[in-house]
């Protein structure tokens, strides 16, 4: 092989090599529908970054169903071969922990319209990069992710940073406190409304974290699976709240949930 072969090789493969690396997202994926950025794309502008306020830690007001209150997962449980199973994350100190590979748990309740306030904290040590890096997830009705991810100085495509609608929408800003610290978000979540089996009003979230807004009711354009569009398929009129396991020891600390009903059914 010549030198020039062997150059030529070695730029062909470095090509190969870097189109293969998704640190900083995709240039391949389906276009987000109305939109001119693709899922996950590598182009979409990030966030800007902004320094929170005060710590965010809200109690639960009388209303609220307490998911977690820093002693036991009994709200929660895992499902294998669609039986409920005890949770296998550990819970120390007023908080709980993913422990990876062990499934992600949700709500043995189900909900609909909701207010939901949780607490959570990337690992104090730094593991991974890009979407390896403390990510865990909001998962409404199982199936649509609000993204909890590390996103301090953490480099990673916009639509999957924290407070993120997972590959469809970016948060407006970057408020992620640092490693180990605490966050909070608080959501108000619509679900969706299926009549016939056909979808008649689109699933929509307002995010706050740490006491900024990410998200202002904006629209989920289906499910939020990676690297492909979402889409809406019919479900229950409520679902489970499902936290994902994404292999990170992630923590959650304070969890609680208000049923939101309408002005007409105080
Ligand atoms: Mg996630």
């Amino acid at each position: 092989m010549s030198f020039r072969n062997i150059l030529a090789f070695l730029i062909c493969a470095g090509a190969a090599f870097a189109q293969a690396d998704h640190t900083l997202g995709y240039d391949n994926t389906p276009l987000i529908p109305n939109s001119k950025w693709r899922v996950h794309d590598s182009s979409r502008p990030r966030p800007r970054v902004i320094t929170p306020g005060a710590p965010v830690s809200t109690p639960a007001p009388s209303d609220a169903i307490i998911l977690f209150d820093g002693k036991d997962l009994s709200k929660w449980m895992t499902p294998v071969k669609g039986q409920p199973t005890e949770p296998k994350w550990k819970v120390e100190n007023g908080y709980f922990e993913v422990v990876p590979r062990s499934g992600s748990i949700q709500t043995r309740d189900k909900f609909q319209d909701v207010q939901l306030h949780v607490e959570w904290a990337a690992p104090a040590k730094i593991e991974g990069k890009s979407q390896d890096r403390g990510n865990s997830g909001i998962m409404f009705m199982t199936r649509y992710e609000v993204q909890v991810l590390d996103s301090f100085e953490n480099p990673t495509y916009a639509d999957g940073q924290a407070g993120s609608l997972y590959g469809q929408w970016p948060p407006l800003v970057n408020v992620m406190r640092k490693p180990g610290e605490w966050n909070a978000y608080d959501i108000v979540f619509e679900a969706p409304r299926f009549k016939d089996g056909q979808l008649v009003k689109s699933a929509y979230a307002t995010v706050f974290h740490n006491g900024v807004v990410l998200q202002n009711r904006q629209e989920y354009l289906g499910d939020t699976p990676h690297a492909k569009n979402g889409k809406y398929v019919d479900h229950g009129a409520e679902e489970p709240l499902m936290l994902q396991n994404h292999n990170s020891s992630v923590r959650y600390r304070n969890i609680w949930i208000r049923k939101l009903r309408g002005y007409d059914e105080p």
